[in-house]
């Protein structure tokens, strides 16, 4: 197979999913065709790889025509006439397939019922998630958020940060539209994707342009009996539902380090949120305002970027599938992932003691001795043990105990080391091979 090209629109009438292993079909000329690829569908949100085969299949059967390159739309939102696809093996590419449904206007559907932390709102991809997704997130690892989206850890209370911004979210929301009566600002809600109710978001506030006839109220416009705008474009009656231009972010930060002086400097996780939650709304600008070090408020607008948005949604894509087969992200030494694996081992039988082969011990005697330089080295090894050691309280190699797992009333299981370890030294290396840590384990 060639350059991957444009299936000719006539002949696909449309591109069809279910939610079941394996049934995915393009429509050709009135026939539904199966297909052979073996991956859960649910819409773009396939492997990359899905829509390429389903293309090749389709093409191989000699009933669709491969038509011309058709240039990248430029539309925010994907609708059923426009399916886009970044493939980290290939350029990144569009396929258009007619739809059965007018493709525009696409709004998001309102889904305020869906509470945060609610087992649904686990399992969706939402904006704060994302970030974790692409390992770019100051409160959660790959590792850790995936645990969560798999509904193996309960979720937690809010946190002191998150709850002072909530305290504050009203405050840096007043300044920030006192500096701009251009727009009317609505309450944030809570939002799926029109086509894929996977990708979630909830936005601050949404901002919608304020009208020029002066005599709109800023609250209560319209009566709530007769409901009477003040002009054809109020920005706030419900009635005329105007959807949102950009969307606006609150956020607190009293370290504030990571917030630059150009328009466009935020926290590269708090980027990745906000243009996911661009996607979701499909909105082309979301303004940040944050109440950063020193009382200083800080207004920043980010401008949606195809190509990053592209990777996000490829990324986000790929842990769909792992979290549909059950295949976690590799361990890492974000403290993060010890956390999490902690939460999801928190069980203790303090007699039970498992032996680790010479490679696992030295590892853990070298991260231990590298503790020192960088506590990654640590993170990574006592994540490991959480794993490997299930629900033993002794890690033992040969007679010595390397490791133990302790407990207290109402803190979960951690990992820890005796005051006397053996050098690291005392373990020759088996051979060069890396350190294969899944195997050789007997209890
Ligand atoms: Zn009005
Ligand atoms: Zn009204
Ligand atoms: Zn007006």
């Amino acid at each position: 197979m060639g350059d991957l090209r444009p299936v000719h629109e006539d002949l696909v009438d449309m591109l069809h999913s279910c939610a079941d292993l394996g049934q995915a079909w393009v429509v050709v000329q009135g026939r539904r065709m199966a297909l052979v690829v073996p991956a859960p569908c649910g819409g773009y949100r396939f492997a990359a790889g899905y829509y390429k085969a389903t293309i090749v299949q389709a093409a191989l059967t000699g009933l669709v025509e491969l038509g011309p390159v058709v240039p990248a739309h430029d539309r925010p939102v994907y609708t059923g006439g426009g399916l886009r696809w970044a493939d980290r093996d290939f350029t990144a590419r569009t396929i258009t397939l007619p739809s059965a449904v007018p493709p525009a206007p696409v709004r998001p559907v309102r889904v305020d019922g869906m509470a945060p932390g609610s087992e649904e709102w686990m399992a969706a991809m939402t904006a704060s998630k994302i970030a974790a997704v692409m390992g770019l997130s100051s409160y959660d690892s790959r590792r850790s958020v995936w645990e969560k989206m798999a509904g193996n850890l309960p979720s937690e209370p809010p946190t002191k940060n998150k709850t002072r911004g909530h305290y504050l979210e009203g405050g840096v929301a007043a300044w920030w539209m006192d500096r701009h009566p251009e727009y009317a600002v609505l309450p944030g809600g809570t939002w799926q994707h029109p086509e894929d109710s996977w990708m979630v978001a909830t936005p601050d506030r949404r901002l919608v342009p304020m009208c020029e006839c002066d005599t709109h109220l800023a609250e209560g416009c319209c009566d709530a009996v007769d409901c009477d705008p003040c002009c054809s474009q109020c920005p706030t009656c419900p009635a005329l539902d105007r959807a949102p231009v950009a969307l606006l972010e609150l956020k607190t930060d009293a370290d504030g380090s990571e917030w630059g002086r150009g328009v466009d400097e935020i926290p590269v996780g708090i980027r990745c949120q906000v243009l996911w939650q661009m996607v979701v709304l499909g909105v082309r600008e979301v303004h940040v305002a944050v109440l950063s070090s020193y009382l200083e408020m800080r207004e920043y607008v980010i401008t949606w970027d195809q190509e990053e948005i592209d990777a996000l949604i490829a990324e986000a894509a790929d842990f769909r599938l792992s979290l549909h087969y059950g295949e976690p992200p590799e361990l890492d030494g974000d403290k993060h992932t010890y956390a999490a694996l902690r939460r999801t081992h928190p069980h203790l039988d303090p007699k039970k003691e498992i032996t680790l082969t010479d490679d696992q011990a030295r590892e853990v005697l070298a991260a231990k001795k590298a503790e020192q330089e960088g506590l990654e080295h640590w993170n990574l090894a006592r994540s490991r043990l959480t794993e490997l050691m299930g629900d033993a309280g002794k890690a033992k190699w040969g007679e010595d105990v390397v490791a133990y797992r302790r407990a207290r009333k109402g803190v979960m299981p951690w990992v820890e080391t005796p005051k006397n370890l053996p050098p690291v030294e005392a373990i020759q290396p088996a051979s060069d091979e890396p350190l294969d840590w899944g195997m050789g384990v007997a209890s």
